[in-house]
């Protein structure tokens, strides 16, 4: 199915100019190729316009399409009959989301034969995802050749982060041996927000210190210093850290034992049950926290515990994040929980005036599109609702290095 949007302006024009390297061609294609599903976003980088977007699911699944090339030509045909076709001599370039570009990969990256090579080796470490990112680059390359394809990938803006947030407290051979550190993801939308908090602010971003949380159906918390990242709180894959819609966020590791030893589990089962059964769907039935709230309302003592684990665990890293960044100037919320919660907003932040947070409960209870403060006048944290542009971002990122 293809469910292509209308076209609508992104928020801020930065005035582009002259498209240099590309030849005067000003569009780049946005690629986030899932493992049953691509979405794509056609933006015109000349004054950062959303052309167009889309989504073909069910890749592979009964009433779908076969596999992602055929995908790829379904976003290609529905983008032609839009007058928007992929093979303009308008688009520039195409720019694919990749999940994990482990230490290997710390920048959005011009995909070569060896870069390719590269992403693959790096599947042991993301086996659910950067399979399909790469089945997502080959379909593009042959269907244009001739065209600057650039992965961003999902874990670079984590690249900064010390050995000391990094490292697992693990024998170091046997951690080196198999590429286990925390390497975060997320990354686009916490570099995105993190700026775009700076900017809100009306302040460099080199001089300001951001928690970002972004809370969607996958969640993590960064700690953002003078725009370099210095913690975060996904791992080696992202079920680390905060409870999300299907995810436990961080548990105990001997559970993972107990639950053989004593549960009779395999690891396959173990690993379904903590990346699809748990989080608020293990705790309450529901992943959606709209759900969630309403069954609140109405008594459920299940989706109030589900909210109550969420919100206790998003404290807990704010409160380890301040210590991390010792002066923390903005707290920023995003993506789908966090630009629409006000309940989830208000509960994780409650009480810490003594951290210098305070929450205007008004502001907080206004719904907007754009970023926003909500914090009272005089907060020494600003409280901010920024939401994220994970596409934009990407498109920023492949027109700079096609333009190169
Ligand atoms: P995302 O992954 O960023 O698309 O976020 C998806 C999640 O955002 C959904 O699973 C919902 O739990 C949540 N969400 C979306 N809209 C709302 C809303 N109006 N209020 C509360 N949660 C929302």
């Amino acid at each position: 199915m293809t469910d292509a949007t209308d076209t609508t302006d992104t928020t801020d024009a930065s005035g582009t100019g002259g498209a240099g390297g590309t030849g005067g061609a000003t569009w780049v294609l946005v690629l986030n190729s899932g493992s049953s599903s691509v979405k794509y976003q056609l933006l015109d980088m000349a004054g950062e316009r959303r052309l167009a977007s889309g989504v073909v699911e069910r890749i592979g699944e009964e009433g779908g399409v076969a596999d992602h090339a055929e995908a790829l030509r379904q976003a290609s045909a529905e983008l032609k009959e839009r007058g928007l076709g992929l093979d303009s001599p308008a688009l520039a370039a195409v720019g694919h989301r990749v999940v994990h570009g482990g230490t290997r990969f710390t920048e959005p990256t011009v995909v070569t034969d060896e870069v390719l090579a590269e992403i693959e080796k790096l599947v042991p470490l993301a086996p659910l995802h950067n399979p399909a990112n790469i089945t997502g680059i080959k379909v593009a390359r042959e269907l244009r050749p001739d065209l600057t394809q650039v992965a961003v990938f999902d874990t670079a803006f984590h690249s900064t982060i010390p050995e000391a947030a990094a490292r697992y407290a693990i024998d170091t051979s046997v951690a080196d041996r198999f590429g286990i550190r925390r390497y975060g993801f997320h990354g686009t939308s916490h570099a995105y927000v993190s700026a775009a908090t700076a900017a809100l602010l009306g302040r460099d971003p080199a001089q300001v210190n951001v928690i970002v949380l972004h809370l969607g159906n996958g969640a993590s918390a960064s700690a953002v210093r003078g725009g370099v990242c210095v913690d975060t709180s996904m791992g080696l894959t992202p079920l680390e850290g905060l409870v999300m819609g299907t995810r436990s966020g961080d548990i105990d590791p001997a559970v993972v034992f107990h639950l053989e030893r004593v549960g009779g589990m395999s690891t396959d089962e173990i690993d379904t049950l903590l990346n699809k059964r748990s989080g608020l769907l293990g705790l309450c039935g529901a992943n959606d926290m709209r759900e969630i709230g309403r069954r609140m309302g109405e008594g459920d003592e299940a989706a109030r515990l589900a909210f109550d684990v969420y919100v206790h665990r998003l404290r807990r890293y704010v409160g380890a994040f301040t210590a991390v960044l010792g002066r923390v100037d903005a707290i920023a919320f995003t993506a789908g929980v966090g630009e629409n919660s006000a309940a989830v907003r208000v509960a994780a932040l409650d009480g810490l005036e003594a951290l210098g947070i305070h929450v205007d409960p008004v502001r907080n209870a206004v719904r907007g599109s754009g970023p926003r403060l909500i914090s009272a006048d005089g907060s020494p944290v600003a409280v901010a609702v920024v939401p994220t542009d994970e596409e934009l971002a990407i498109a920023r990122d492949t027109y700079a290095l096609a333009r190169a």
